[in-house]
């Protein structure tokens, strides 16, 4: 077992975080984990939520993916299970989604979810 284990960092492979499979080639890669092809086409192919808002001060809001199984639970292991390698990968996902859907004129900013003081001081970071 502790060969096969080892075997893993010899050969380079490396943890997909949205699948957790091993792969020897990853989309990117990051501190030993990374996400796999199947998975970046996969959600790069996902249809995007574009929703217009009641709310006169802000009038459209963009979700460059489904908050919803595997990427769900990646996020879920950065926010609570002290992930932070997995921060760059996500906003690289982010990243290249956004041409996809955007016009980068069409909007005035890329903005956060803020974090409150005390979440902060306990996590450490702000996942946003
Ligand atoms: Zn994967």
């Amino acid at each position: 077992m502790l060969e096969k284990i080892l075997s893993w960092f010899d050969s380079g492979t490396a943890k997909c975080i949205i699948c957790s499979r091993r792969r020897d080639k990853l989309k990117y890669q990051k501190n030993g984990a990374g996400i796999c092809f199947d998975c970046y086409n996969h959600l790069m192919k996902g249809k995007a939520d574009d929703y217009y808002c009641a709310d006169s001060r802000i009038n459209r809001l963009f979700a460059p993916f489904e908050y919803s199984d595997n990427l769900r639970a990646a996020i879920l292991s950065l926010k609570f299970k002290d992930c932070t390698a997995y921060a760059a990968l996500i906003a690289q996902l982010v990243y290249d989604a956004l041409p996809l859907y955007y016009v980068y004129s069409d909007y005035d900013m890329l903005l956060p979810v803020p974090l409150h003081p005390s979440r902060y001081h306990e996590r450490g970071f702000n996942q946003a």
